[in-house]
């Protein structure tokens, strides 16, 4: 079996990033941010916009993990319905939570028109194609609960589906107006350059390797240099490492993997996604999928992937592309890549503070683009002395999962199970299981 070259589809398009040098030698700042993806860059930007001095270490490169890696899908609000949030938090803050993380595509789309980032910025919407008749159900109570807060969202027929798609697999779907697509790695790459010309520093190429506190202040030691600041935030989502060990047990890190076609030839392409919205399915290992600036289809799903996959490892994420859209059979497949994201046992993204002038947000579920994007801005008003009150958006404390240890395994055998139960029901299956999630 040949092995894959795995290359990201968006690293060959993007717009080049600042470039960066490594921190050295012993710095001061009145912020310090760990991690460059979108929730340490949105953090950044919008401390240094109001005047405060702000250095981000960033292990790897600019949008070298999550950021800068996945589908580009501008998607409102978080998995938990708006009902069910506002049941679990009361009326006040579940709506509050509900108003905040519905508006992140408006940040998100608001940065790049402010900053002239150059992303290919596009809101046509979002949908979510249901795969079966329960699917469609649940997805008219979602519709429902979102029109009762104004929300510009609406209950797709098959046909609607099929027109705006072009895949005829779907029995309806969900439209919801608010969301969009960008290309990622430009979007995380103009955040940097934002940063820079807001005044803030970045050195790449630093891990933080040890997070300390010293009369007050937070200091931090990268390999060639140390910082020191009274405000840390860490902003390392999936890749949080064992600087903050108890952080790191709060969420498990599951593989996506994403598959790019080759430029669809125009009349083809006039079928697939007309209007260029983005679209996310109701397996329970859902596919989504978009299609990017030059023609190609972008197609991702959660599952495992070696540093060098084989052929048969992407086997699953082909037969997705044919089962969707079977015009495409003979289109050839010219980019794999993957990363991890951050999944959490309640489905919601975390706010933390881990100790006074330390904090931390992470566990975006696979929305991180705009949510992220709005966690960075919600830690940068609470540095900046907001009131837990005033945020919209709960500081919840840090509860590390159990048996953590074992998630690796967990997610792998989990994956392997939704794609079994996913496929019994292609076949018109049924099992005796509810599984109320979808990853
Ligand atoms: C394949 C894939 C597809 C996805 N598709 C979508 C999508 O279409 N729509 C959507 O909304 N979401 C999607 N997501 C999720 C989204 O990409 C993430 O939620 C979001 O990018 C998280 O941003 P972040 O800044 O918190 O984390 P990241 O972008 O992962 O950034 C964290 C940074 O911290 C750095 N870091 C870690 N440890 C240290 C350390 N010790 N010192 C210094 N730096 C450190 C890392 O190098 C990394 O750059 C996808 C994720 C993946 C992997």
């Amino acid at each position: 079996m040949p092995v894959l070259k795995l290359q990201s589809l968006w690293s060959v398009t993007a717009p080049p990033g600042p470039v960066c040098t490594p921190l050295s030698g012993e710095q001061r700042a009145q912020a310090v941010v760990i991690g460059a993806g979108y929730t340490g860059l949105s953090a950044a930007l919008h401390l240094a916009e109001a005047g405060r001095e702000v250095l981000v270490v960033e292990a790897a490169d600019i949008g070298e993990r999550a950021s800068g890696i996945n589908g580009g899908q501008v998607i409102p609000g978080v998995k938990p319905d708006p009902d069910l949030l506002e049941r679990l938090l009361g009326p006040y803050a579940g709506g509050r939570l509900v108003a905040t993380t519905g508006t992140g595509p408006d940040l998100v789309f608001d940065l790049i028109a402010r900053h002239g980032i150059e992303c290919e910025p596009r809101r046509a919407g979002w949908i979510q194609p249901a795969t079966s008749e329960a699917a469609l159900e649940q997805l008219g109570r979602r519709v429902e609960q979102w029109l009762r807060r104004g929300a510009p969202v609406s209950l797709l027929s098959r046909g609607e589906v099929l027109q705006l798609t072009g895949s005829a697999l779907y029995c309806g779907g969900l439209l919801d107006r608010r969301g969009g697509t960008v290309q990622p790695l430009a979007y995380v790459r103009g955040l940097a350059h934002a940063v820079l010309r807001a005044g803030g520093r970045i050195h790449t190429h630093s891990p933080a390797l040890r997070l300390g506190r010293r009369a007050g202040t937070w200091s931090i030691d990268t390999p060639q240099g140390s910082v020191s600041a009274p405000v840390v935030i860490i902003a390392t989502d999936a890749y949080t490492d064992a600087v903050n060990e108890q952080l790191r047990r709060t969420m498990v890190p599951v593989p996506s993997f994403q598959v790019a076609t080759a430029p669809i030839p125009a009349e083809l392409r006039s079928t697939i996604l007309p209007e260029g919205q983005a679209a996310s399915d109701t397996w329970h290992l859902l596919r989504y999928f978009r299609l990017d600036a030059s023609g190609r289809l972008v197609l991702g799903a959660r599952g495992t992937f070696g540093q060098s996959p084989h052929l048969r490892d992407v086997q699953y994420h082909y037969r997705a592309v044919h089962e969707i859209y079977p015009q495409l059979k003979g289109i050839a497949f010219e980019y794999h890549w993957g990363g991890m994201v951050a999944m959490t046992q309640d489905q919601l993204p975390h706010l933390h503070e881990l100790a006074p002038g330390l904090l931390a947000g992470l566990g975006y579920n696979g929305r991180g683009v705009a949510m992220a994007t709005v966690m960075g801005r919600l830690l940068a008003r609470r540095a900046l002395g907001a009131q837990v009150e005033e945020l919209g958006f709960p500081v919840s404390p840090v509860v590390p999962l159990p048996f953590h240890a074992l998630s690796g395994v967990g997610a792998r055998a989990m994956i392997q199970y939704l794609r079994f139960i996913d496929g019994v029901a292609r076949v018109g299956g049924r099992l005796r299981t509810r599984v109320p999630f979808r990853v």
